[in-house]
């Protein structure tokens, strides 16, 4: 029995709740207990970085694209998203342009759209 009373006492002096000190729990609360408020920071970046990590498991990538799976969404990286493979580059979004610049505008609804275009009902435009 006299291990426990050692252990136990070495435990009161290194927890800073020995009997000894004039006030018993003033080292425990200026030591390590003060130290648990950073436990929890550190816990809310563990906990930040699987909210915002791909859901495939094992993947370490952050999670920037939506993937809907029998009404599920789930948040996939790039690398797992089966539609997003690659990155666009420079050259795509110019093509993209260029495709969107010569193409005529939309008709609007009223039919008021640019000359020469149809309206969404096949009539010709008043414009
Ligand atoms: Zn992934």
């Amino acid at each position: 029995m006299h291990w426990f009373f050692a252990s136990w006492h070495w435990w009161l002096v290194h927890s800073g709740t020995s009997e000894l000190t004039p006030n018993v729990w003033y080292n425990a609360w200026s030591g390590w207990v003060s130290d648990l408020g950073e436990v929890t920071l550190v816990g809310a970046v563990v906990v930040g970085y699987r909210h915002a990590n791909c859901h495939i498991q094992g993947c370490w990538r952050l999670a920037k694209h939506e993937y809907e799976m029998d009404g599920v969404k789930y948040r996939l990286c790039r690398r797992h998203h089966p539609k997003v493979d690659t990155r666009p580059t420079l050259q795509d979004f110019d093509a993209h342009h260029a495709a969107m610049v010569a193409k005529p505008k939309r008709a609007t609804r009223s039919g008021l759209g640019p000359k020469g275009v149809t309206d969404a009902r096949g009539g010709q435009s008043r414009a």
